[in-house]
């Protein structure tokens, strides 16, 4: 069964070792393809992929917008989102974004109940809308959205208060801070986009980033007592999504455990 990642850039995809993993350890004779492709190749490709009996794609930067109009459907979600990274090719075209339930399954894992609650999202890209679309269906009472022009932020992500980073102590404490910016990722590690003062008295920190594993932010939130989770249980829990949608099976959270147990993601350091 032949499964694939499309996108422009691929060498550094951590996709195919962790399909590989899922395949080793549900016996699936699967084999998990890459796919660099230039945007007019886009509509044949897909064309192809379903005439050859692919069982799903998945989709990166920078077409995650751009597969959307050759969707026959698209999921609320990734609809909500506007960005589609899983497709499934059996009968007619339908996209979904799994990251999404990435976001889901961490905050799950980690018994986060978000009804009522307040939350601050920090950065405005790509996956910021992922955290919003998932956060607004949260039953959340408050979701601010901190970044470095609040008036485009507000452009890009309307449904939400946005903020300034110099705002962030006024509306004080949140229930859960989501880091969706790269500040702190490898190489620039060391570096932290909230100070103490900003994240004092938050309830939880999820930051996106999984290299390094320990980010200088969740550093100063564990030396503050704040739980703090990084973005790898994420990154492997969204191609378990893809998986299931392709599948159309449930592997449950512990699929995940499991496969993050197997593979050693080759991080830089
Ligand atoms: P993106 O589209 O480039 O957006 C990043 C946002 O961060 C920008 O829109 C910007 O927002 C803010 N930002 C960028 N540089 C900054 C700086 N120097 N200081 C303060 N803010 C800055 O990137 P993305 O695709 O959303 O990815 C963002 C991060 O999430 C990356 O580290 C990526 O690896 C991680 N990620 C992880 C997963 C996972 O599965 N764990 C999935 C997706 C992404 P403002 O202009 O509003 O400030």
């Amino acid at each position: 069964m032949i499964y694939g990642l499309i996108g422009e850039k691929l060498s550094h995809s951590h996709s195919p070792q962790i399909h590989r993993a899922f395949f080793e350890i549900t016996g699936i004779k699967g084999e998990y393809r890459l796919f660099e492709l230039q945007k007019n190749d886009l509509d044949s490709f897909l064309y192809s992929a379903q005439q050859e009996g692919f069982m799903g794609l998945n989709v990166t930067i920078p077409y995650k917008s751009e597969v959307m109009p050759f969707m026959k459907r698209i999921s609320p979600e990734a609809a909500k989102i506007g960005a589609v990274n899983t497709i499934t090719l059996d009968g007619a075209l339908e996209g979904f974004n799994t990251d999404y339930y990435g976001i889901d399954y961490t905050l799950q894992k980690n018994g986060l109940i978000l009804n009522g609650k307040k939350a601050l999202i920090t950065g405005s890209g790509g996956a910021a809308k992922a955290v919003t679309a998932y956060l607004m269906d949260s039953g959340l009472l408050q979701l601010y959205i901190a970044g470095r022009n609040p008036e485009k932020t507000k452009e890009k992500i309307s449904s939400v208060m946005a903020i300034g980073y110099n705002e962030i102590e006024q509306y004080q404490p949140y229930d859960l801070i989501v880091n969706t910016t790269p500040v702190g990722m490898y190489p620039n590690t060391g570096v932290s986009p909230l100070s103490r003062d900003q994240l004092k008295g938050t309830g939880f920190l999820f930051d996106l980033i999984y290299n390094p594993t320990q980010t200088e932010l969740m550093k100063i939130a564990g030396s503050m007592g704040i739980p703090a989770v990084n973005g790898l249980f994420m990154l492997v829990a969204q191609a378990v999504k893809a998986q299931e949608i392709w599948n159309r099976q449930n592997y449950g959270l512990d699929m995940t455990d499991a496969i993050l147990k197997r593979m050693s993601i080759d991080l830089p350091v």
